[in-house]
Formats: C-alpha cells, structure tokens, sequence
C-alpha cells in the first residue's frame, strides 16, 4: 500500500506527465478511499488544466496576430 505523501507524489506527475498503467491504478484505488488526496488530486488537475489553457490561449493568440 502506497502513502499519502507517495500518492501525493504520484498525483502531481500524473498530471504533467504519462505515469505507467500501475501507478494509475495505484493512484485510482488511493483516492477512491482518501478524501484528502482526491482534493489533492483534483486541485492539481484543476491548476495543470489551468496551465495548459494559459500556454494555449497565448500560442492561440500569437497565432492570430
Ligand atoms: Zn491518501
């Protein structure tokens, strides 16, 4: 079984990078019984999905001008 403080870990790569089909499972099966890293997990996703629409707002907009 992984930790809190592993799964943490593991949620932050998960969203910036491909993390293998086990981590995923590992990481699935964590949050669905740990609320503390479903929040973790779901404000990284939140803030890396925020990023993302940043870098492509601006490459968007250089785009068009
Ligand atoms: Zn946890």
């Amino acid at each position: 079984m992984k930790t809190c403080q592993e799964i943490s870990q593991l949620a932050s790569r998960a969203c910036d990078e491909k993390i293998g089909l086990l981590q995923t499972a590992e990481l699935t099966l964590h949050l669905m019984m740990c609320q503390n890293c479903r929040n973790f997990y779901e404000n990284n996703k939140k803030l890396s999905e925020i990023l993302k629409e940043h870098k492509n707002t601006h490459r968007h907009s250089h785009i068009e001008h």
